[in-house]
């Protein structure tokens, strides 16, 4: 069975947003746009390890 796109609704609007994915294979969707505003917002579950180095 396909997965349920998770529900996210528009921080202007507060309508619900349409997910998509930013890949065509991509198994989790991991954006989403409101077809209002157009406000797109980008899930990202799992944050950068990125070292904050502002040594330079
Ligand atoms: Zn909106």
């Amino acid at each position: 069975m396909p997965q349920r796109p998770p529900l996210r609704h528009c921080p202007i609007c507060g309508i619900a947003m349409q997910a998509r994915k930013s890949l065509p294979e991509a198994e989790h969707f991991d954006r989403f746009e409101c077809l209002n505003c157009h406000t797109t917002i980008v899930a990202t579950p799992v944050p950068d390890g990125e070292a904050q180095d502002d040594d330079a």
